[in-house]
């Protein structure tokens, strides 16, 4: 018996941010689309409901990090992850967008069948059977990250140690750390929150750093914010902020590209200032690459500083030597003990939620694609990636992606055309698509796409000119190619040229000059994580 196939026009993977707000704006821009969300898991929220360790919070803030059509009404500009769950949560209350969900289902599998100008979608339910939809276009709102398992360096003597360990990404809601000496490993944005957070209740935390981040305090709330709010509509306060904060953003990252040493040393005074000599700035705040190399961490009212200065916390920059049966011998020969261990060592990439992607049979190989104005790939038809920025709100590019694709959909509707996709010719200039040295995407660089050298397959992540690029350019341009999908299945077929093209564009890309402690050594031990940890941590709903 023929299997029924259910036909979309628009699938969308993944009910976090990217695809909540992806949902809302087919909702009201077209009403018309048939469209639907397929969600791994049992809630929304994606990342913020992921995340429990203590502290977990933005660091962006949330008038950017919030969507524009609505409006972050809290003077806390700082989103802890109750906070933006409940505020997705009252989104898809308001617009009933929980209709469109299906939760406890997820996409495993996808093939672009170019004959039929769809893609015939394999979901795997919960209890592990499939099914098939057959979608004109697919929004790829899947994160950026394996929800699975975090990144677990291998670190010598592991197994020695006796205590507890809590990995960030599956923190045991139920464990006790009053009164605990804690270890927290790692420099980057979940270490400087998890710190302070767990030092308010900790007897100690020692935060182990092989090698200083960009650190900066900014207040916990917004004056500019609290004397709006009492005299004009929230939506006027709201498109302030947005513009205030969006400005903040980009000229923080184009001065440290212009002028890091000036960068430098204005973070280097803030942490001089926050600190009062309770640590040395020259040894545990001084990074050896430039602003913006990195991500850069902002912890709120000095928390962390004040944590410092109160004696709760301590840091230790060195290398780790081993783990030993009550804690970690560091390099140096120091000895530190602690009944629980945080490796807050990151992420691991993962491209499309683990999706198996292909184009007429052919498998979609993520490092031979170049991504087309940070939202959709070389060759691939009928298929947005929503990917926010690093360097600012991930949502501010997030919108800019949902508009794109609503006024594709449009022309495409009015001029007839079934198929879409970026042309990139043979041999074309690329070059690594995340300017990013951070270990999660050093780690990753072999596997994650890249982008062009000139416009549109080159993205600068500023928000300013992405509003121009994206949202007011001709949608036309000389590299769309529109019911064209002669060229599909030879770009995708597996063959030696391609291979070479990708292990040059490999060599280039791994050559650039990388903070070597930013990449940790060894490879990620998924069975060891957690493993210490009691009780099992939840992992994501489908196996
Ligand atoms: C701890 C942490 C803090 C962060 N803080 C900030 C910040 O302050 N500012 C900022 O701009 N960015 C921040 N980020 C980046 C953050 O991930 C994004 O801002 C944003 O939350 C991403 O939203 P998303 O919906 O694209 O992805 P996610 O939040 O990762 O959601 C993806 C959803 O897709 C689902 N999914 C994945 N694959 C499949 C599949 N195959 N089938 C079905 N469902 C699938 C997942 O279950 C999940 O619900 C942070 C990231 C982390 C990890």
């Amino acid at each position: 018996m023929n299997e029924q196939i259910e036909s979309l026009d628009v699938l969308i993977v993944g009910a976090g941010i990217s695809g909540l707000g992806m949902c809302y704006n087919l909702k009201k821009k077209r009403s018309h689309t048939s469209f639907a969300v397929i969600e791994g898991r049992e809630n929304i929220g994606g990342t913020w409901d992921l995340f429990k360790y203590p502290g977990i919070r933005s660091d962006s803030d949330m008038y950017t990090f919030a969507y524009s059509f609505k409006p972050w009404t809290e003077k806390e500009y700082i989103g802890s992850a109750e906070r933006i769950n409940n505020y997705l949560n009252e989104l898809v209350r308001d617009e009933n967008l929980d209709h469109y969900i299906r939760f406890q289902q997820k996409v495993t599998a996808a093939n672009w069948d170019s004959s039929q100008n769809h893609w015939l979608v394999t979901v795997t339910r919960h209890d592990g059977s499939d099914y098939k939809i057959a979608a004109k276009f697919l929004s790829c709102c899947s994160g950026y990250y394996n929800y699975e398992q975090g990144y677990l360096p291998k670190f010598e003597g592991y197994d020695d140690y006796q205590g507890t360990m809590a990995h960030p990404q599956h923190w045991p809601e139920d464990l006790d750390y009053s009164g605990k000496r804690v270890i927290v490993i790692g420099s980057g944005a979940t270490a400087v929150t998890v710190v302070p957070a767990m030092a308010k209740k900790a007897a100690h935390v020692t935060m182990v750093q092989r090698s200083p981040s960009y650190i900066f305090s900014r207040p916990a709330s917004d004056v500019l914010f609290r004397i709006l709010s009492r005299i004009l509509p929230a939506g006027i306060t709201n498109r302030i902020m947005r513009a205030k904060y969006a400005t903040l953003q980009q000229l923080s990252f184009v001065l440290s590209k212009r002028f890091p040493d000036f960068m430098r040393s204005l973070v280097r005074s803030m942490n001089k200032k926050d600190l009062a000599g309770a640590a040395d700035v020259d040894v545990h705040f001084k990074p050896n690459y430039k602003p913006w190399d990195q991500r850069m961490a902002l912890v709120p009212d000095a928390d962390l500083f004040n944590s410092v200065r109160s004696g709760k916390t301590t840091i230790v920059t060195d290398h780790i030597e081993r783990f030993t049966e009550t804690g970690i011998l560091m390099k140096s020969g120091e000895k530190i003990d602690a009944d629980i261990i945080v490796p807050a060592t990151g992420l691991d990439v993962q491209l499309w939620g683990k999706m198996n992607l292909t184009v007429d049979g052919n498998p979609v190989v993520g490092n031979t694609l170049t991504n087309y104005k940070g939202m959709m790939f070389s060759q691939v038809p009928n298929f947005v990636w929503v990917f926010g920025y690093t360097n600012a709100s991930w949502t501010l590019k997030a919108e800019l992606t949902y508009g794109y694709v609503c006024r594709l959909l449009e022309h495409m509707e009015q001029n007839g055309y079934q198929s879409v996709h970026p042309h990139q010719e043979p041999n074309a200039k690329r070059v690594r698509m995340l300017d990013l040295q951070s270990g999660y995407v050093e780690r990753a660089l072999d596997r994650i796409p890249s982008q062009g050298s000139e416009f549109p397959w080159c993205n600068k992540d500023l928000y300013l000119k992405d509003v121009f690029a994206i949202k007011h350019s001709k949608l036309v341009d000389d590299v769309l190619r529109f019911d064209d999908n002669d060229s599909l299945a030879d770009f995708h077929k597996p063959s030696p040229e391609r291979s070479t093209h990708t292990s040059e564009l490999k060599s280039e890309l791994t050559s650039k000059k990388v903070d070597p402690h930013s990449v940790q050594n060894g490879t990620s031990s998924q069975t060891k994580t957690n493993k210490k940890v009691k009780p099992k941590p939840k992992q994501s709903s489908i196996a």
